[in-house]
């Protein structure tokens, strides 16, 4: 590809809307807006701080049934919703009684991102970096990926008309490898993990200014776009907070962003601080987060991932520590189930509600399961789960554990007979 975009620019008075500053999630230094992600004073990672002015439930109401109506509370220009873009986000929030009858509890909601344009969450951040790329005088949009985010960046570039470079394992599932090079940007498979695709990347963005690795050092920006997810539940159940809900882990930064979300919506006053708890869902195969946690140490120590929730699967999570004081601090918890758990779970959501989800969403629902046998999630309290991607981008999970009950001649006695069997 020819990379012939100018630099981003060097001036210092972004309008990224509400957002005032960078600051230091580590020693709280402030920086100004700009392509940053690591402090100058400690190398922690860079947060987006913003002076919220007032925002009211009338004013989201009546904006666009996307992301864009909390635009007010996203580091995005006031003008975004005018820009070409994929219009992410107001997705469903079923009331998930027949699971909830499966499971045992009282109160259950089941929020499905696999309506997305990509037909994953990853929809909702890569639009939020867009956005603020396109201020920070970006070109290219480029990320290092476990799948969903590649297929999102190639398609929201693809329709910004922006060049895109996009980096993912060689192992990759079909159709994640397939969803990204059918943008026609410019896709890499690299033979390694997630964890040696990141490396790359975080050398190439620090050699390629004017390219926006939108989780490298557009990151700061990114992250927030998983606000969207919680600011979404929120105002679906009627502008307040649930009791419960769980969310998957790959590098922890949606499980971090939605907690925000919520304090956010009770500090500005648009919903009830009720309280509510988080907990964390990993694969066995992939679950350092889960391990410390269990452990009860603060330090997440890296794993090889081996699971065929290939979407979770970074074995060194950035935001672990971030998401672990987010579950600790609102008394949830985190678990990790097997492969195996992940087939059913998946199995058990598409039998109860008719909702296929990706092996994220088995990890999800699996874990869900095993925290209410546990006892660690309340059956009386009012639970969310976050179901984040499409079953049809993980179809060989599945295996030939789901399949025709029959294959029969073409008669109808042929068919009758076998669905007495
Ligand atoms: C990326 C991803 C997640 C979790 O992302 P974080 O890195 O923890 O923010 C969850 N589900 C799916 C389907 C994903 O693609
Ligand atoms: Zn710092």
């Amino acid at each position: 590809m020819t990379a012939v975009s100018s630099a981003p620019s060097t001036s210092t008075s972004f309008d990224l809307g509400p957002a005032r500053a960078l600051s230091c999630r580590e020693c709280g230094h402030e920086t100004p807006l700009a392509p940053e992600y690591a402090c100058q004073e400690c190398f922690g990672p860079l947060e987006v701080a913003y002076d919220f002015g007032r925002v009211r439930r009338e004013d989201i109401e009546a904006g666009p049934r996307s992301i864009w109506r909390y635009k007010g509370l996203l580091p995005v220009p006031s003008t975004v919703s005018a820009h070409p873009n994929t219009e992410p986000g107001g997705t469903r929030l079923i009331q998930a009684d027949n699971l909830a009858k499966a499971l045992g509890v009282r109160k259950l909601w089941v929020k499905d991102d696999t309506g997305n344009p990509t037909h994953s969450f990853k929809d909702r951040v890569v639009g939020v970096a867009l956005a603020a790329a396109r201020e920070l005088g970006f070109r290219v949009l480029a990320c290092p990926s476990t799948g969903n985010l590649a297929n999102a960046v190639a398609a929201a570039a693809a329709r910004a008309g922006w060049q895109s470079v996009v980096l993912v394992p060689s192992s990759l599932e079909r159709a994640k490898i397939l969803m990204s090079a059918v943008y026609d940007g410019s896709l890499i498979t690299i033979d390694g993990t997630y964890d040696d695709v990141n490396r790359v990347a975080q050398e190439l963005a620090a050699e390629n200014e004017d390219w926006a690795f939108v989780n490298v050092n557009v990151r700061p920006y990114y992250a927030e776009g998983s606000k969207t997810l919680g600011y979404e539940v929120a105002e679906q159940l009627g502008w307040r907070l649930p009791e419960q809900i769980v969310i998957p882990i790959a590098s922890g930064s949606q499980l971090t962003k939605v907690d925000k979300a919520f304090r956010e919506f009770g500090s500005l006053g648009l919903v009830d601080e009720t309280p509510y708890r988080v907990f964390g869902a990993q694969a066995t195969g992939c679950s350092p987060v889960s391990t410390a946690f269990k452990a009860g140490h603060d330090t997440v120590v890296p794993v090889r991932p081996d699971t065929i929730a290939r979407s979770l699967a970074i074995g060194a999570p950035a935001d672990g520590p971030y998401a672990l004081d987010s579950v600790r601090r609102t008394g949830g918890a985190i678990e990790d189930v097997t492969d195996e758990e992940v087939v059913e779970g998946i199995r058990l959501l598409a039998r109860t509600e008719g909702v296929f989800a990706e092996t994220a969403g088995g990890v999800t629902v699996a874990t869900a399961k095993k925290l209410i046998e546990s006892g660690k999630l309340d059956p009386d309290a009012e639970t969310v789960l976050l179901i984040t991607g499409d079953g049809l981008k993980t179809l060989d999970a599945l295996g030939d554990r789901v399949g025709p009950r029959a294959t029969v001649a073409a008669s109808a006695d042929a068919v009758i007979n076998a669905l007495k069997d």
